[in-house]
């Protein structure tokens, strides 16, 4: 099934990332300070979200990235996305360090959500942040949720979970965004 867990080798071996988080000595380096909105964000919230990290969930991340990107005309941001699991209520991307978090709840299999799609919603929730990523450096901030965003969405994430959107946003149907 597309998007499920473990389908793919995705040659994440052989480039290392610059480590802006080290998860072993307790000590998160941030650097970010605008929002996904594009606004200034205080520094220590960034941190503070940043904290909350769920390490465990790291390499299950980082190939989910290479394999939404996989086959679309963005394969070649896997090398400069960043994405973490966190303890968070909701994602969060910052488009100045091409950096997003998707909350730990969106990962559990168990999630009703993803027991309903083999582990889809997961994929959806990562599929929109680095829509909304790839979109502003594509566009520019002044992409939210608008059309340039959903041309973006609908590249990236896999069809059969872009449903998962109209959940979120009911306006996403706008935007050729279908129901399952
Ligand atoms: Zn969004």
């Amino acid at each position: 099934m597309p998007g499920s867990y473990g389908r793919l080798n995705c040659g994440m071996v052989g480039y290392s990332r610059t480590p802006q988080i080290d998860h072993g000595a307790g000590y998160y380096y941030c650097k970010l300070n605008i929002n996904r909105n594009g606004l200034p964000c205080h520094e220590l919230t960034q941190m503070k979200n940043l904290r909350k990290v769920q390490p465990q969930f790291q390499e299950r991340i980082d190939k989910m990235i290479c394999e939404i990107l996989l086959n679309t005309p963005y394969y070649e941001f896997r090398k400069e996305v960043r994405g973490y699991v966190a303890d968070v209520t909701r994602g969060q991307a910052s488009y100045k360090d091409n950096m997003f978090t998707v909350p730990s709840w969106a990962y559990n299999p168990r999630h009703p959500k993803n027991l309903s799609s083999g582990g889809g919603y997961f994929t959806y929730y990562v599929s929109h942040e680095l829509a909304h990523l790839i979109a502003y450096k594509k566009y520019g901030a002044r992409c939210y949720h608008d059309f340039r965003f959903y041309k973006v969405f609908k590249e990236v994430c896999p069809k059969n979970y872009q449903y998962f959107e109209l959940d979120y946003k009911k306006t996403a149907s706008n935007y050729g965004i279908r129901k399952k």
